[in-house]
């Protein structure tokens, strides 16, 4: 008996936390997108298509879409990892992987991650 709540026990905890885990605030991190980026308009798109994609963007000059694939991207830090790739393609107007393309990539997400803890 005294195995058998324990694993009760255990399994709610874990719950817990992917209940936490899942509770992702889309709209903050549209407008911290937008600020990134400049653009006036920024939708996130999450798709449950089985692809190896785990996100991409479309842009011009007033908008980006970006599409992040959750069968791959669940948790928040992959999320914010997808955004901070795709917003990178956005900043640099370009859809290349250049030399500095990760360095970028890897200021942006910090930024994401500042704005979004705040
Ligand atoms: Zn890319």
């Amino acid at each position: 008996m005294r195995n058998g709540s324990q694993i009760t026990q255990e399994h709610s905890v874990q719950e817990q936390n992917e209940v936490q885990e899942h509770i992702i605030r889309w709209n903050r991190l549209v407008r911290i997108c937008k600020g990134i980026t400049n653009k006036k308009e920024v939708n996130i798109n999450l798709t449950t298509m089985q692809t190896d994609l785990r996100a991409g963007v479309i842009f011009n000059s007033n908008s980006a879409n970006i599409v992040i694939n959750g069968g791959l991207c669940k948790r928040e830090s992959d999320i914010i990892e997808a955004l901070a790739h795709e917003i990178t393609h956005v900043v640099d107007n370009s859809q290349q992987h250049d030399n500095m393309f990760y360095e970028r990539m890897e200021e942006i997400r910090s930024r994401i991650v500042a704005a979004y803890v705040n």
